[in-house]
């Protein structure tokens, strides 16, 4: 923290702006330093902004605006206000705009939860002193007294309780100048305490080697503060949550602040009751939908360095924290911790700089690490925890591959014979089965059998798709929906409107048919839309009232449940053939979580949980990779291929996305920025492209993709580009750097 002692000072102001301005301070009793929040006039209005240093000096003084005021809700620290640095520079954003995500939510800071509080007013209280009291009454006499005996100022509720007066006697002593109103900030107060403890160490698991192992190497990182990257890498059910819990307990004892990132809300309830249950108090819970005032206490814990556990969806990566020990970025791997709106980042990527800058470990877990990741741990950069086995002692389950083009499903149905006969005999042990398919509704497509039509979305060049149970067909990009009709808008015919593959409600259809008598639970984001309903069916699965789950990536991860012993893969295909880069991982690793949930519990080879993937491409590489369980294997395959073609983790990749109401406009626009693309030896460049989602949200989409060595500063190269050619107004432009998404 440097002292900025010249009166004039930078401002980095909330908003599209990468260079702080010059305003001037001219309270010479308050001292100032870099990180304090202030409001200053901008343009008409005003506007938050932090200090960052002193002022340039280039304005002449008397031209400078004044800040307004410093809020008194603590200040950024040097590490905050790198990181916020290095993510604009980093992803090609404002400096403005990230500061803006972290000052949020802003009343956080402009409003802040106050109380009134009275002192008596200090010509009275001089008089009092002097001997010379005024005529009071006995009750204002009473509170005068009050206040004296209570040296500074005292709440509201309290005087009106303890002098037995009503609020209209303080107001009329307020009028009377007897005494002061004012208003001051309430900052929360630190809510853990050591009675906490002792109940977790009550609660403490025994661990095993691994386990310990892997703790003592982070305890000892947190310990001697040392920014050392893990990546804890275990089978599902390996015991990854109760590792890294125990980390969590050391950085407490530290009194630091710790930070969880989990890439998906719907993970919460039950991570939330474990964490209670482990260390009796509740963490903070950070997401988009958590109340305002709720929000506002976090942020003030996270600014003010209390010592806390915040665990949230990426963006609390935000939050102003000052005093960091540890980060956990758990399931590693996820695409959520990717945004990909206004400010493009990846919170895990931006997660490890902060660590790094707080001085503080950080702690990736995967079951199914990113080749990224598996990549850096392979050359050093990252510390391996390796936990190989199930923490139960439970046994792998057995895999197998169900060939569709032998084992052929009734003609309008999904579930394979062999299938059918293994979920009917674990419906007669009473175990539990879990059909996975990553397809939410009833149907991905609908179509007129007459003339072929499909029907799209009006927005997008999308499918609508067909959710029954609300008679509705809805766009899964936009949002845009309207009614099932049995009538044909193309050639006009009546009946003939056809719904095309399966969607989980189709699956619980035909599950219902075969098996009348089962209780079915499906669990995707159309079915879960509370967070209550969602606890309400994990708690059902987990009590055995629920024979067969039929699920989408929703139930793929997390969840531990004891009674599942048979996991069925509806579309073992799906995404195996997708074009872009990461198709071939993601199918991987949701595979193989998918398989994970089976057998969690099994304590021998002949209890072993069973997996069943169908698909019509028995000799797929990833499908065979997962059949032998054989990570390693995929993992070295994959990044050969990825070496070869020069592609993440050996090459960079960036991609600036265009978009338009204009259709020619863009078309123009991508042609001339074409013509000034750079040349050099180490950088290519492919496109200008249509996004394959040409036509999304009502615009048209091209894209350009980027493509350098790993030493190439790709973002400046893009900066240098892009400045060439002024953007029209009706076009906008976005760069995305290392992208995840190539729609
Ligand atoms: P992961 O996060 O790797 O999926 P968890 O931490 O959820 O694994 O552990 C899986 C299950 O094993 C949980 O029920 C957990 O309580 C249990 N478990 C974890 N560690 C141990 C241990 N050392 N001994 C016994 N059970 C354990
Ligand atoms: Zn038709
Ligand atoms: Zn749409």
């Amino acid at each position: 923290m440097i002292d900025v002692k010249p009166r004039e000072l930078a401002i980095l102001v909330i908003g599209p702006f990468n260079e702080p301005f010059d305003y001037l301070f001219e309270d010479s009793f308050h001292k100032i330093s870099t990180g304090q929040i202030v409001e200053v006039p901008f343009g008409r209005k005003q506007s938050v902004g932090i200090v960052v240093g002193e002022g340039s000096g280039k304005v002449p003084k008397e031209k400078l605006k004044k800040i307004n005021k410093i809020f008194e809700v603590g200040r950024l620290s040097d590490e905050c206000i790198e990181f916020i640095n290095f993510l604009a520079t980093w992803n090609c954003v404002f400096k403005g705009l990230v500061l803006k995500m972290i000052l949020s939510p802003i009343e956080a800071i402009t409003s802040p939860k106050t109380s009134k509080v009275y002192r008596l007013n200090f010509r009275y209280e001089r008089g009092n002193q002097n001997g010379n009291t005024l005529n009071l009454t006995p009750k204002k006499k009473l509170v005068t007294e009050f206040l004296l005996n209570s040296n500074s100022f005292s709440k509201g509720e309290k005087i009106l309780q303890a002098c037995n007066v009503s609020k209209a006697l303080l107001r009329d002593m307020v009028r009377k100048n007897i005494i002061d109103e004012e208003f001051i900030n309430e900052l929360p107060t630190p809510y853990l305490n050591d009675v906490k403890k002792t109940k977790y160490e009550n609660n403490k698991k025994l661990l095993n080697s691994h386990q310990i192992s892997a703790v003592e190497k982070v305890n000892d990182s947190i310990r001697v503060k040392r920014s050392d990257c893990f990546l804890l890498d275990g089978v599902p059910g390996s015991g990854k949550t109760e590792t890294y819990f125990e980390c969590v307990q050391t950085c407490l004892d530290e009194g630091k602040q710790v930070l969880i990132l989990l890439p998906e809300i719907s993970l919460t309830p039950d991570w939330e009751k474990r964490f209670y249950d482990k260390f009796y108090f509740k963490p903070l819970v950070w997401h988009s939908n958590i109340s305002k005032n709720k929000k506002k206490e976090i942020w003030l814990s996270a600014i003010t360095g209390s010592k806390c556990v915040i665990v949230g969806a990426r963006s609390a990566l935000m939050l102003p924290f000052s005093h960091l020990g540890l980060i956990i970025v758990d399931e590693e791997h996820e695409p959520a911790f990717k945004q990909e709106e206004t400010v493009r980042y990846n919170a895990r990527d931006m997660a490890i700089y902060r660590a790094t800058k707080s001085s503080a470990p950080i702690i990736l877990a995967s079951a199914t690490p990113s080749l990224e990741s598996y990549h850096n741990m392979k050359i050093g950069k990252y510390i391996h925890l390796n936990l190989p086995l199930r923490a139960t002692g439970a046994e792998m389950p057995e895999i197998n591959i169900l060939d569709l083009k032998t084992d052929i499903p009734d003609k309008g149905r999904w579930i394979s014979p062999s299938l059918l006969m293994e979920i009917k005999s674990n419906l007669l042990k009473k175990e539990q089965t879990l059909l996975f398919l990553n397809r939410r509704g009833y149907a991905p497509l609908t179509l007129c059998n007459a003339c072929g039509h499909k029907i799209k979305c009006v927005n997008c060049e999308t499918w609508l798709v067909e959710h029954k149970s609300r008679n509705l067909l809805i766009c899964h990009h936009c949002g845009f929906s309207k009614k099932i009709s049995n009538h044909c808008e193309f050639c006009e015919s009546e009946g003939q409107i056809k719904a095309c593959g399966p969607g989980v409600e189709r699956i619980e259809e035909e599950v219902k048919c075969f098996f009348p008598k089962a209780k079915l639970a499906v669990l995707s984001s159309d079915t879960m839309v509370s967070q209550n309903l969602l606890i309400d069916s994990i708690e059902k699965i987990k009590k055995n009232e629920i024979d067969i789950i039929i699920g989408t990536q929703m139930i793929a991860k997390g969840h531990d449940f004891p009674n599942l012993t048979l996991v069925g893969i509806l579309d073992g295909d799906v995404g195996l053939s997708g074009g872009d880069l990461r198709a071939a991982e993601r199918s991987f690793q949701i595979l193989q979580q998918v398989t994970g949930r089976s057998g969690r519990h099994a304590l021998n080879k002949k209890d072993r949980g069973k997996v069943f993937i169908q698909t019509f491409d028995s000799e797929n590489e990833i499908i065979k990779a997962i059949a032998k369980n054989n990570r390693d294997d995929f993992f070295k395959r994959e990044l050969n291929a990825r070496k070869n073609a020069q592609m993440p983790p050996y090459g960079r990749l960036a991609s600036i996305i265009l978009s338009s109401k204009q259709e020619k406009d863009l078309g123009n626009y991508a042609l001339e920025l074409l013509k000034f693309s750079p040349s050099f030896k180490n950088v290519k460049i492919f496109g200008p492209a249509p996004s394959p989602l040409y036509y999304l949200r009502g615009k048209y989409r091209k894209r350009f993709l980027i493509k350098s060595d790993k030493e190439v500063n790709i973002q400046n190269v893009l900066l240098n580009w892009i400045a060439k050619v002024k953007i029209p107004n009706n076009i906008k432009l976005a760069i995305d750097i290392d992208p995840i998404s190539f729609m």
